[in-house]
Protein backbone atom coordinates (compact mmCIF):
# COMPACT_ATOMS: atom_id res chain seq x y z
CA UNK A 1 0.00 0.00 0.00
CA UNK A 2 1.24 3.40 -0.98
CA UNK A 3 -0.07 6.86 0.15
CA UNK A 4 -0.79 7.75 -3.42
CA UNK A 5 -3.59 4.87 -3.39
CA UNK A 6 -4.78 5.81 -0.01
CA UNK A 7 -6.49 9.08 -2.13
CA UNK A 8 -4.29 12.14 -0.31
CA UNK A 9 -3.58 15.12 -2.47
CA UNK A 10 -0.53 15.84 -3.85
CA UNK A 11 0.25 18.69 -1.65
CA UNK A 12 0.03 16.18 1.69
CA UNK A 13 2.12 13.57 -0.38
CA UNK A 14 4.88 15.78 -1.03
CA UNK A 15 5.15 16.94 2.33
CA UNK A 16 5.03 12.68 3.27
CA UNK A 17 7.73 12.00 0.84
CA UNK A 18 9.59 14.67 2.57
CA UNK A 19 9.37 13.75 5.82
CA UNK A 20 10.52 10.51 4.71
CA UNK A 21 7.51 8.69 4.75
CA UNK A 22 7.94 5.69 2.24
CA UNK A 23 4.39 3.54 3.23
CA UNK A 24 1.39 4.11 5.47
CA UNK A 25 1.26 2.02 8.86
CA UNK A 26 -1.39 -0.27 9.65
CA UNK A 27 -3.61 2.40 11.45
CA UNK A 28 -2.56 4.78 8.52
CA UNK A 29 -3.52 2.21 6.20
CA UNK A 30 -7.13 1.64 7.50
CA UNK A 31 -8.09 4.90 9.11
CA UNK A 32 -7.08 7.62 6.16
CA UNK A 33 -9.73 6.13 3.52
CA UNK A 34 -12.34 5.99 5.15
CA UNK A 35 -11.91 9.61 7.29
CA UNK A 36 -11.63 10.99 3.66
CA UNK A 37 -14.94 9.79 3.22
CA UNK A 38 -15.96 11.89 5.94
CA UNK A 39 -16.88 8.96 8.52
CA UNK A 40 -16.46 8.79 12.57
CA UNK A 41 -13.69 6.49 13.51
CA UNK A 42 -13.14 4.77 16.61
CA UNK A 43 -9.83 3.39 16.97
CA UNK A 44 -7.08 1.57 19.07
CA UNK A 45 -4.19 1.94 18.69
CA UNK A 46 -0.86 3.10 20.75
CA UNK A 47 1.08 6.40 20.28
CA UNK A 48 4.42 4.94 18.40
CA UNK A 49 1.57 3.44 15.82
CA UNK A 50 1.35 6.26 13.43
CA UNK A 51 -1.87 7.65 15.05
CA UNK A 52 -1.03 11.60 14.62
CA UNK A 53 -0.82 11.13 10.64
CA UNK A 54 -4.07 8.80 10.54
CA UNK A 55 -6.21 11.43 11.73
CA UNK A 56 -4.17 14.27 10.55
CA UNK A 57 -3.25 13.69 7.15
CA UNK A 58 -7.23 12.49 6.32
CA UNK A 59 -8.06 15.93 8.12
CA UNK A 60 -6.02 18.41 6.11
CA UNK A 61 -6.79 16.75 2.75
CA UNK A 62 -10.58 17.74 4.09
CA UNK A 63 -9.60 21.34 5.02
CA UNK A 64 -7.65 21.81 2.07
CA UNK A 65 -10.59 21.33 -0.14
CA UNK A 66 -12.86 23.63 1.82
CA UNK A 67 -13.67 27.21 0.55
CA UNK A 68 -11.64 29.95 2.02
CA UNK A 69 -13.30 31.44 5.22
CA UNK A 70 -16.59 33.00 3.60
CA UNK A 71 -15.86 35.67 6.67
CA UNK A 72 -12.81 36.80 4.30
CA UNK A 73 -10.74 38.22 6.80
CA UNK A 74 -9.09 37.01 10.28
CA UNK A 75 -10.08 38.44 13.61
CA UNK A 76 -6.87 40.49 13.72
CA UNK A 77 -7.43 41.66 10.17
CA UNK A 78 -10.95 43.05 11.24
CA UNK A 79 -9.59 44.10 14.42
CA UNK A 80 -7.14 46.29 12.00
CA UNK A 81 -9.79 47.16 9.81
CA UNK A 82 -11.74 48.53 12.39
CA UNK A 83 -8.64 50.71 14.05
CA UNK A 84 -8.44 52.50 10.53
CA UNK A 85 -11.89 53.29 10.89
CA UNK A 86 -11.63 55.09 13.43
CA UNK A 87 -14.20 52.40 15.24
CA UNK A 88 -12.98 51.10 18.33
CA UNK A 89 -12.04 47.61 17.14
CA UNK A 90 -14.34 44.37 18.97
CA UNK A 91 -12.69 41.14 19.58
CA UNK A 92 -14.20 38.70 16.83
CA UNK A 93 -14.03 34.56 18.70
CA UNK A 94 -11.54 32.57 16.22
CA UNK A 95 -13.59 29.81 14.20
CA UNK A 96 -11.47 26.76 13.97
CA UNK A 97 -12.45 24.37 11.87
CA UNK A 98 -10.30 21.54 13.36
CA UNK A 99 -10.40 20.95 17.11
CA UNK A 100 -7.75 18.04 18.78
CA UNK A 101 -7.92 17.38 22.20
CA UNK A 102 -4.86 15.66 23.91
CA UNK A 103 -4.21 15.11 27.48
CA UNK A 104 -0.99 16.68 27.85
CA UNK A 105 1.15 19.55 26.39
CA UNK A 106 3.65 17.77 25.23
CA UNK A 107 1.39 15.52 23.07
CA UNK A 108 -0.50 18.46 22.07
CA UNK A 109 3.36 20.09 20.70
CA UNK A 110 4.11 17.21 19.56
CA UNK A 111 0.55 16.47 16.94
CA UNK A 112 0.94 20.49 16.40
CA UNK A 113 4.89 20.00 15.36
CA UNK A 114 3.65 16.88 12.88
CA UNK A 115 0.66 18.46 11.87
CA UNK A 116 3.51 21.47 10.57
CA UNK A 117 4.52 19.04 8.71
CA UNK A 118 2.31 17.77 7.06
CA UNK A 119 0.39 20.93 6.30
CA UNK A 120 4.46 22.52 4.90
CA UNK A 121 2.37 22.57 1.17
CA UNK A 122 -0.87 23.96 1.96
CA UNK A 123 -0.61 27.53 3.08
CA UNK A 124 -4.04 28.60 3.97
CA UNK A 125 -3.95 25.83 7.01
CA UNK A 126 -2.51 26.55 10.41
CA UNK A 127 -2.44 24.82 13.43
CA UNK A 128 -1.85 26.16 17.16
CA UNK A 129 -1.57 24.86 20.11
CA UNK A 130 -3.58 26.06 23.27
CA UNK A 131 -2.07 25.22 26.60
CA UNK A 132 -2.20 25.39 29.95
CA UNK A 133 0.94 26.89 31.43
CA UNK A 134 1.44 29.27 28.12
CA UNK A 135 0.78 33.15 28.96
CA UNK A 136 -2.61 34.41 27.82
CA UNK A 137 -1.94 37.25 25.78
CA UNK A 138 0.36 34.62 23.38
CA UNK A 139 -2.63 32.58 23.07
CA UNK A 140 -4.83 35.37 22.32
CA UNK A 141 -2.79 36.47 19.59
CA UNK A 142 -2.59 32.81 18.17
CA UNK A 143 -6.44 32.86 18.50
CA UNK A 144 -6.61 35.93 16.55
CA UNK A 145 -5.15 34.78 13.61
CA UNK A 146 -7.82 32.63 13.02
CA UNK A 147 -5.94 29.40 12.73
CA UNK A 148 -7.84 26.28 10.82
CA UNK A 149 -6.37 23.74 13.56
CA UNK A 150 -6.53 23.98 17.10
CA UNK A 151 -4.70 21.27 19.29
CA UNK A 152 -5.27 21.80 23.29
CA UNK A 153 -5.52 20.28 26.52
CA UNK A 154 -9.04 20.41 27.89
CA UNK A 155 -8.54 23.00 30.64
CA UNK A 156 -7.17 25.77 29.10
CA UNK A 157 -9.54 25.04 26.22
CA UNK A 158 -12.48 25.85 28.51
CA UNK A 159 -10.98 28.56 29.95
CA UNK A 160 -11.36 30.28 26.03
CA UNK A 161 -14.45 28.95 25.49
CA UNK A 162 -15.79 30.44 28.36
CA UNK A 163 -14.56 33.90 27.79
CA UNK A 164 -15.77 33.88 24.25
CA UNK A 165 -12.29 33.83 22.43
CA UNK A 166 -13.26 30.70 20.74
CA UNK A 167 -16.59 30.04 18.58
CA UNK A 168 -16.91 26.46 17.41
CA UNK A 169 -19.52 26.78 15.21
CA UNK A 170 -18.08 26.05 12.32
CA UNK A 171 -15.81 23.43 13.35
CA UNK A 172 -15.81 20.22 11.26
CA UNK A 173 -13.73 17.54 12.51
CA UNK A 174 -13.12 16.89 16.22
CA UNK A 175 -10.55 14.69 17.08
CA UNK A 176 -10.17 13.23 20.52
CA UNK A 177 -6.55 11.93 20.87
CA UNK A 178 -5.57 9.12 23.86
CA UNK A 179 -9.14 9.68 25.16
CA UNK A 180 -8.52 6.87 28.01
CA UNK A 181 -6.11 9.21 29.15
CA UNK A 182 -7.63 12.55 29.07
CA UNK A 183 -10.68 10.31 30.87
CA UNK A 184 -7.90 8.64 33.31
CA UNK A 185 -6.69 12.25 34.13
CA UNK A 186 -10.33 13.50 34.88
CA UNK A 187 -11.25 15.47 31.91
CA UNK A 188 -14.99 13.67 31.24
CA UNK A 189 -17.24 16.86 32.67
CA UNK A 190 -14.13 19.34 30.20
CA UNK A 191 -15.07 16.82 27.46
CA UNK A 192 -18.38 16.77 27.59
CA UNK A 193 -18.76 20.74 27.83
CA UNK A 194 -16.54 21.08 24.84
CA UNK A 195 -18.34 18.18 22.49
CA UNK A 196 -21.97 19.88 23.52
CA UNK A 197 -20.55 23.34 22.39
CA UNK A 198 -19.58 21.57 18.83
CA UNK A 199 -22.33 21.31 15.98
CA UNK A 200 -23.49 17.68 15.42
CA UNK A 201 -22.77 17.48 12.05
CA UNK A 202 -19.32 17.28 12.73
CA UNK A 203 -16.93 14.64 11.74
CA UNK A 204 -15.45 12.96 15.34
CA UNK A 205 -12.36 10.42 15.46
CA UNK A 206 -11.40 8.71 18.83
CA UNK A 207 -8.19 7.69 19.19
CA UNK A 208 -7.68 5.38 22.48
CA UNK A 209 -5.50 2.65 23.69
CA UNK A 210 -8.50 0.85 24.54
CA UNK A 211 -12.60 1.19 23.45
CA UNK A 212 -13.73 -0.97 26.79
CA UNK A 213 -15.70 0.97 29.19
CA UNK A 214 -16.29 4.53 30.37
CA UNK A 215 -14.29 4.97 26.94
CA UNK A 216 -16.23 3.14 24.74
CA UNK A 217 -19.55 4.31 26.24
CA UNK A 218 -18.35 8.30 25.43
CA UNK A 219 -17.03 6.87 22.16
CA UNK A 220 -20.78 6.09 21.78
CA UNK A 221 -22.09 9.03 22.84
CA UNK A 222 -20.16 11.75 20.73
CA UNK A 223 -19.85 9.35 17.06
CA UNK A 224 -22.20 8.63 14.39
CA UNK A 225 -21.99 5.06 13.11
CA UNK A 226 -18.67 4.79 13.39
CA UNK A 227 -16.10 2.63 11.75
CA UNK A 228 -14.12 0.96 14.73
CA UNK A 229 -10.35 0.43 14.15
CA UNK A 230 -8.14 -1.95 16.06
CA UNK A 231 -4.92 -2.07 15.28
CA UNK A 232 -3.05 -5.22 16.85
CA UNK A 233 0.48 -4.49 15.58
CA UNK A 234 4.02 -5.46 16.89
CA UNK A 235 4.68 -2.15 18.40
CA UNK A 236 1.09 -2.20 19.80
CA UNK A 237 2.01 -5.48 21.75
CA UNK A 238 5.75 -3.95 22.30
CA UNK A 239 7.05 -7.34 20.67
CA UNK A 240 9.71 -5.50 19.81
CA UNK A 241 10.67 -4.07 23.61
CA UNK A 242 12.18 -6.80 26.20
CA UNK A 243 10.86 -6.55 29.02
CA UNK A 244 12.31 -7.54 32.34
CA UNK A 245 11.96 -7.53 36.31
CA UNK A 246 14.36 -6.79 38.81
CA UNK A 247 13.65 -7.60 42.23
CA UNK A 248 14.99 -5.40 45.02
CA UNK A 249 15.61 -5.87 48.29
CA UNK A 250 15.53 -1.71 49.46
CA UNK A 251 15.99 1.53 48.27
CA UNK A 252 19.79 1.35 48.51
CA UNK A 253 19.78 -1.72 46.49
CA UNK A 254 17.63 -0.39 43.77
CA UNK A 255 20.31 3.00 43.51
CA UNK A 256 22.96 0.93 43.20
CA UNK A 257 21.08 -1.59 40.34
CA UNK A 258 19.90 1.58 38.67
CA UNK A 259 23.34 3.15 38.32
CA UNK A 260 24.68 0.06 37.42
CA UNK A 261 22.21 -0.86 34.53
CA UNK A 262 22.17 2.77 33.39
CA UNK A 263 26.26 2.03 32.19
CA UNK A 264 24.86 -0.42 30.05
CA UNK A 265 26.80 -0.07 26.72
CA UNK A 266 24.04 -0.56 24.68
CA UNK A 267 22.33 2.40 26.04
CA UNK A 268 21.95 5.17 24.29
CA UNK A 269 18.98 7.36 26.09
CA UNK A 270 16.77 6.29 28.50
CA UNK A 271 13.78 7.29 30.78
CA UNK A 272 13.32 6.47 34.48
CA UNK A 273 9.92 6.93 35.40
CA UNK A 274 9.19 7.70 39.20
CA UNK A 275 6.04 7.85 40.99
CA UNK A 276 6.68 11.29 42.26
CA UNK A 277 7.75 14.90 41.12
CA UNK A 278 9.94 14.92 44.23
CA UNK A 279 11.91 11.94 43.26
CA UNK A 280 12.17 12.75 40.04
CA UNK A 281 14.13 15.75 41.47
CA UNK A 282 16.28 13.93 43.74
CA UNK A 283 17.13 10.87 41.35
CA UNK A 284 18.25 13.55 38.51
CA UNK A 285 20.21 15.15 40.91
CA UNK A 286 21.94 11.96 41.83
CA UNK A 287 22.24 10.80 38.75
CA UNK A 288 24.20 13.93 37.71
CA UNK A 289 26.43 13.75 40.63
CA UNK A 290 27.30 10.26 39.86
CA UNK A 291 28.57 11.83 36.48
CA UNK A 292 25.39 10.89 34.09
CA UNK A 293 23.36 13.74 32.05
CA UNK A 294 20.58 13.14 33.68
CA UNK A 295 17.33 15.92 34.11
CA UNK A 296 13.96 15.77 35.81
CA UNK A 297 10.47 15.99 33.89
CA UNK A 298 7.22 16.59 35.74
CA UNK A 299 4.56 18.21 35.76
CA UNK A 300 5.61 20.87 38.53
CA UNK A 301 7.78 22.78 35.79
CA UNK A 302 6.81 25.43 33.66
CA UNK A 303 6.25 24.68 30.43
CA UNK A 304 9.32 26.44 28.99
CA UNK A 305 11.55 24.50 31.31
CA UNK A 306 9.68 21.46 30.23
CA UNK A 307 10.28 22.29 26.67
CA UNK A 308 13.86 23.13 26.97
CA UNK A 309 13.86 19.80 28.91
CA UNK A 310 12.59 17.51 26.21
CA UNK A 311 14.75 19.76 23.69
CA UNK A 312 18.33 18.98 25.15
CA UNK A 313 16.79 15.10 25.38
CA UNK A 314 16.09 15.51 21.61
CA UNK A 315 19.06 16.79 20.94
CA UNK A 316 20.92 14.09 22.91
CA UNK A 317 22.21 16.94 25.41
CA UNK A 318 20.27 14.83 28.38
CA UNK A 319 21.12 11.12 28.30
CA UNK A 320 18.61 9.97 31.28
CA UNK A 321 15.54 11.73 31.93
CA UNK A 322 14.15 11.41 34.91
CA UNK A 323 10.07 11.56 34.28
CA UNK A 324 6.61 11.22 36.48
CA UNK A 325 3.84 9.87 34.29
CA UNK A 326 2.20 12.43 33.15
CA UNK A 327 4.82 14.63 31.93
CA UNK A 328 6.36 11.84 29.86
CA UNK A 329 3.43 11.02 27.97
CA UNK A 330 3.98 11.54 24.21
CA UNK A 331 7.59 12.00 24.17
CA UNK A 332 8.59 10.41 20.60
CA UNK A 333 12.34 10.31 20.62
CA UNK A 334 13.78 7.24 18.44
CA UNK A 335 17.30 7.39 20.31
CA UNK A 336 15.80 6.09 23.85
CA UNK A 337 16.63 2.48 23.97
CA UNK A 338 15.51 1.93 27.93
CA UNK A 339 12.92 2.64 30.09
CA UNK A 340 13.37 2.10 33.51
CA UNK A 341 10.31 1.88 36.15
CA UNK A 342 12.20 3.01 39.54
CA UNK A 343 8.60 2.85 40.99
CA UNK A 344 6.30 0.68 39.38
CA UNK A 345 2.89 2.83 37.82
CA UNK A 346 -0.43 3.06 39.83
CA UNK A 347 -2.09 1.14 36.97
CA UNK A 348 -1.13 -1.21 34.16
CA UNK A 349 -2.16 0.92 31.37
CA UNK A 350 1.07 3.24 32.33
CA UNK A 351 3.18 0.60 32.31
CA UNK A 352 2.08 -0.10 28.47
CA UNK A 353 2.46 4.03 28.07
CA UNK A 354 5.87 4.20 30.05
CA UNK A 355 7.56 1.58 27.60
CA UNK A 356 6.22 2.27 24.69
CA UNK A 357 8.52 5.09 25.41
CA UNK A 358 11.02 3.12 23.79
CA UNK A 359 11.07 0.60 20.69
CA UNK A 360 9.66 3.78 18.55
CA UNK A 361 10.67 3.86 15.09
CA UNK A 362 10.39 0.40 14.45
CA UNK A 363 13.36 0.21 16.64
CA UNK A 364 14.35 -2.48 19.92
CA UNK A 365 13.82 -1.01 23.24
CA UNK A 366 14.34 -2.50 26.73
CA UNK A 367 12.07 -1.71 29.54
CA UNK A 368 13.15 -2.87 32.91
CA UNK A 369 11.43 -2.56 36.61
CA UNK A 370 13.17 -2.29 39.93
CA UNK A 371 10.58 -4.61 41.82
CA UNK A 372 10.48 -4.22 46.10
CA UNK A 373 9.23 -7.92 46.76
CA UNK A 374 6.09 -6.91 48.07
CA UNK A 375 5.76 -5.87 44.91
CA UNK A 376 5.32 -8.69 43.02
CA UNK A 377 1.16 -8.91 42.81
CA UNK A 378 1.34 -5.56 41.14
CA UNK A 379 3.59 -6.93 38.42
CA UNK A 380 1.39 -9.82 37.75
CA UNK A 381 -1.74 -7.56 37.38
CA UNK A 382 0.93 -5.86 34.44
CA UNK A 383 1.33 -9.35 33.40
CA UNK A 384 -2.54 -9.75 32.74
CA UNK A 385 -3.17 -6.58 31.10
CA UNK A 386 -0.29 -7.23 28.48
CA UNK A 387 -1.16 -10.60 28.13
CA UNK A 388 2.58 -11.08 28.72
CA UNK A 389 4.73 -12.21 31.12
CA UNK A 390 7.69 -10.65 32.21
CA UNK A 391 10.55 -12.59 32.78
CA UNK A 392 13.15 -11.87 36.27
CA UNK A 393 16.31 -10.80 35.62
CA UNK A 394 19.09 -11.02 38.26
CA UNK A 395 22.55 -9.55 38.11
CA UNK A 396 25.45 -10.94 39.46
CA UNK A 397 26.59 -8.81 42.01
CA UNK A 398 23.04 -7.37 42.56
CA UNK A 399 21.63 -10.03 43.95
CA UNK A 400 18.38 -9.61 45.82
CA UNK A 401 19.06 -11.58 49.59
CA UNK A 402 15.39 -11.56 50.24
CA UNK A 403 12.86 -14.10 48.14
CA UNK A 404 9.79 -12.61 46.20
CA UNK A 405 6.51 -12.00 48.23
CA UNK A 406 5.10 -14.31 44.78
CA UNK A 407 8.15 -16.53 43.16
CA UNK A 408 8.86 -16.40 39.68
CA UNK A 409 9.07 -19.99 38.40
CA UNK A 410 10.72 -19.69 35.23
CA UNK A 411 13.47 -17.18 34.40
CA UNK A 412 13.38 -17.00 30.84
CA UNK A 413 16.59 -14.66 29.14
CA UNK A 414 17.66 -13.83 32.65
CA UNK A 415 21.47 -12.69 32.97
CA UNK A 416 24.07 -15.20 33.38
CA UNK A 417 27.17 -14.54 35.13
CA UNK A 418 29.58 -12.55 32.73
CA UNK A 419 26.17 -11.39 30.92
CA UNK A 420 26.14 -7.84 32.59
CA UNK A 421 26.70 -5.65 29.74
CA UNK A 422 28.03 -2.69 30.14
CA UNK A 423 28.35 -2.53 34.14
CA UNK A 424 30.01 -0.05 36.33
CA UNK A 425 33.74 0.11 35.11
CA UNK A 426 36.63 0.02 37.94
CA UNK A 427 36.90 3.46 38.82
CA UNK A 428 33.15 4.88 38.24
CA UNK A 429 30.94 5.63 41.25
CA UNK A 430 28.12 4.32 42.18
CA UNK A 431 25.68 7.08 42.99
CA UNK A 432 24.75 5.24 45.84
CA UNK A 433 26.46 2.96 47.72
CA UNK A 434 25.57 1.06 50.63
CA UNK A 435 26.38 2.45 53.72
CA UNK A 436 27.67 5.61 51.80
CA UNK A 437 26.28 9.39 51.82
CA UNK A 438 29.27 10.44 50.26
CA UNK A 439 26.80 10.95 46.95
CA UNK A 440 23.73 13.00 48.29
CA UNK A 441 21.03 12.46 50.61
CA UNK A 442 19.64 9.07 51.00
CA UNK A 443 15.69 8.86 50.91
CA UNK A 444 13.69 9.19 54.00
CA UNK A 445 16.77 8.25 56.12
CA UNK A 446 16.34 4.07 56.12
CA UNK A 447 16.36 3.19 52.58
CA UNK A 448 13.10 1.27 52.93
CA UNK A 449 11.28 0.40 50.32
CA UNK A 450 7.61 1.94 49.30
CA UNK A 451 4.63 -0.02 48.43
CA UNK A 452 2.92 0.68 45.44
CA UNK A 453 0.33 3.34 44.78
CA UNK A 454 1.54 4.09 47.57
CA UNK A 455 -0.44 8.28 47.86
CA UNK A 456 2.86 10.45 49.09
CA UNK A 457 2.28 14.21 49.25
CA UNK A 458 4.51 14.94 46.18
CA UNK A 459 2.39 12.56 43.71
CA UNK A 460 2.15 13.47 40.30
CA UNK A 461 -1.86 13.03 41.16
CA UNK A 462 -4.42 13.64 38.82
CA UNK A 463 -6.63 15.72 40.58
CA UNK A 464 -5.72 19.25 41.82
CA UNK A 465 -3.16 19.11 44.44
CA UNK A 466 -5.10 16.65 46.11
CA UNK A 467 -3.69 13.12 46.87
CA UNK A 468 -4.96 10.65 43.99
CA UNK A 469 -8.23 8.66 44.96
CA UNK A 470 -8.39 5.67 42.42
CA UNK A 471 -8.86 2.61 43.95
CA UNK A 472 -6.87 0.82 41.62
CA UNK A 473 -6.89 -1.33 38.58
CA UNK A 474 -9.97 -2.45 38.20
CA UNK A 475 -10.45 -5.52 35.42
CA UNK A 476 -9.96 -4.24 32.14
CA UNK A 477 -11.72 -0.79 32.32
CA UNK A 478 -8.46 1.79 32.85
CA UNK A 479 -11.01 4.74 34.38
CA UNK A 480 -12.07 4.43 37.74
CA UNK A 481 -15.34 6.81 38.55
CA UNK A 482 -14.03 7.25 42.57
CA UNK A 483 -10.56 9.07 40.43
CA UNK A 484 -10.93 13.27 40.76
CA UNK A 485 -12.49 14.86 37.87
CA UNK A 486 -10.72 17.71 37.78
CA UNK A 487 -7.36 17.76 35.64
CA UNK A 488 -4.37 18.48 37.28
CA UNK A 489 -2.35 21.37 36.04
CA UNK A 490 -4.10 22.37 32.55
CA UNK A 491 -4.14 25.80 33.12
P1 LIG B 1 2.63 8.53 16.57
O1 LIG B 1 2.05 7.16 16.75
O2 LIG B 1 1.72 9.47 15.89
O3 LIG B 1 3.16 9.06 17.90
O4 LIG B 1 3.91 8.40 15.59
C1 LIG B 1 5.09 7.75 15.97
C2 LIG B 1 6.27 8.15 15.08
O5 LIG B 1 6.16 7.54 13.79
C3 LIG B 1 6.41 9.64 14.83
O6 LIG B 1 7.79 9.96 14.97
C4 LIG B 1 5.97 9.84 13.39
O7 LIG B 1 6.65 10.93 12.79
C5 LIG B 1 6.38 8.52 12.76
N1 LIG B 1 5.53 8.09 11.63
C6 LIG B 1 4.19 8.17 11.53
N2 LIG B 1 3.76 7.63 10.37
C7 LIG B 1 4.85 7.20 9.72
C8 LIG B 1 5.06 6.54 8.45
N3 LIG B 1 4.06 6.21 7.65
N4 LIG B 1 6.34 6.24 8.10
C9 LIG B 1 7.37 6.56 8.92
N5 LIG B 1 7.25 7.17 10.13
C10 LIG B 1 6.00 7.48 10.52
Amino acid sequence: MTFEALGLNTSILKALTDAGYTKPTPVQEQAVPAAIAGKDLLVSSQTGSGKTAAFMLPSLHRLAELEPSAAGKTPNQEMQAARARGERPRFKAAQPKMLVLTPTRELALQVTTNTDKYSVNLRRIKAVSILGGMPYPKQMQLLAKNPEILVATPGRLIDHMESGKIDFSQLEILVLDEADRMLDMGFIDDIEKIVEATPSSRQTMLFSATLDGVVGNMARRITKEPQIIQIMSAANKHENITQRVHFVDDLSHKNRLLDHLLRDETLDQAVVFTATKRDADTIADRLNIAGFSAAALHGDMHQGARNRTLDSLRRGQVKILIATDVAARGIDVPSITHVFNYDLPKFPEDYVHRIGRTGRAGRNGHAISLVNHAEGMHVKRIERFTKQLIPVNVVEGYEPKKSSVAPRSSRPGGWKPGDNRGGAKPGQRSFSKPGSSSNGPRREGNGESRSFGENRGHSENRGSGEGYKGGGYKGNTPYNSDRPRRSYGDR
